[in-house]
């Protein structure tokens, strides 16, 4: 089984731990999940809930490192991410650093604003977690550009952090949250150096993306999560009202100013979508510069989806096949991301399937598989 196939039944089957790693519960990304090195590639893995004490697969302590195991065979070795060191830092007025930004493997993540004005009501975006993590008085409300960047600057110089990825809940402003998530992010980057992905939804007016762009940021990621319109009325209300086109019409905003490549999407996969339309959408996006960033559902704890699970390895496989060789044709991949989800990779086997896929001396001759 090679790395890119290993990740992808990982992510849907899950991962036993005989020791506790570190990991990520609640917020508004794949959350519930371990933060492992699998054979050298970052990857965030379920572990810790109930279904995926029914996985094949177990991670087991060795002498150094981990091992992954199958039915008592080694199927590869681990890295398990270490608990930071600037986690044991506070900011001059007493906040704990863990409390302003968390450390994924190597990228620096915060939810700015810990709020979004969908969520605990009929907007609320079903496989979100953003309202967990504060309920639950793990994180701030809302993080001050400047505790941002102070700790920014610590994790990059304890704790090797070589990018930022900063997304925000939705505000019921016209810019829904991206004025200000940029100027988060403006501040981490001015005073870490570090290139800084910010998240934010589509704002009412596309000039806003404009502003965000002039304050010096990277990458942008501006999430549709579903290419199927009658799963993204369902799974993400408001987000549907803006519409599959109200997404292109941002990313065409958003490559103009920031590049190909340099904006991405998340797709979920597994919430009942049609695999034809997603892999259509997905290929639009990248034909306008859009990296879809295809990954398979985390149901969160808590979460209006806490009792689904993922989809199965071979439905990801499916769709990643048929976008991977799209992408490669067009030019654009994780490794020209310069910051962010897609950059970072490790909650998807996308990534890990272009490494593979470019390796390969007939790149043209990938075999697309049939849907
Ligand atoms: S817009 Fe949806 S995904 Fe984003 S924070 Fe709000 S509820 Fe969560």
């Amino acid at each position: 089984m090679d790395v890119a196939a290993l990740i992808t039944d990982l992510q849907s089957r899950g991962l036993r731990v005989e020791t506790p790693v570190e990991r990520r519960s609640g917020g508004a990304g794949p959350s519930d999940s371990g933060l492992l090195w699998i054979e050298g590639v970052a990857v965030t893995v379920p572990t810790g809930t109930a279904w995926t004490d029914a996985s094949p697969y177990l991670l087991r302590e060795e002498d150094q490192g981990y091992g992954i195991y199958r039915d008592g065979e080694r199927l590869a070795g681990a890295a398990a991410g270490k608990r930071p060191r600037f986690y044991d830092l506070t900011t001059s007025d007493g906040v704990p650093y863990w409390k302003i930004a968390l450390l994924h493997l190597d990228s620096l993540a915060s939810t700015v604003l810990q709020t979004c004005a969908y969520w605990g009501n009929s907007d609320q975006c079903a496989f979100c977690g953003i309202g967990l993590s504060l309920a639950a008085g793990r994180t701030v409300a809302k993080k001050r550009p400047e505790d941002l960047a102070e700790v920014a600057v610590a994790a990059r110089d304890l704790d090797g952090a070589v990018d930022a990825t900063l997304t925000t809940g939705s505000t019921s402003a016209p810019d829904k949250g991206a004025l200000y998530v940029g100027r988060c992010g403006a501040a981490v980057k001015e005073a870490s150096g570090l290139p800084v992905e910010v998240q934010f939804e589509p704002p009412d007016n596309l000039d806003v993306i404009d502003r965000v762009a002039d304050m010096g940021i990277d990458s942008v990621g501006i999430h549709i999560e579903s290419f199927d319109p009658v799963v993204l009325a369902r799974i993400a209300p408001a987000k549907a009202r803006t519409g599959i086109e109200g997404y292109f019409a941002a990313w065409e905003r958003a490559v103009a100013r920031f590049g190909e490549g340099q904006v991405s999407t998340y797709v979920i996969l597994g919430m009942g979508e049609d695999p034809d339309v997603t892999v259509e959408g997905c290929r639009r996006a990248i034909d306008i510069g859009v990296y879809p960033f295809v990954v398979p559902l985390r149901p969160i704890a808590g979460s209006l989806l806490e009792d689904s699970l993922p989809p199965p390895a071979e439905y990801m496989e499916n769709v990643y096949r048929r976008v991977v060789p799209y992408l490669q044709a067009r030019g654009i991949g994780a490794a020209g991301a310069a910051a962010g989800c897609a950059r970072c990779q490790a909650c998807s086997a996308l990534g890990a399937l272009e490494r593979l896929e470019a390796a390969k001396p007939e790149r043209r001759l990938i075999p697309v598989q049939a849907s």
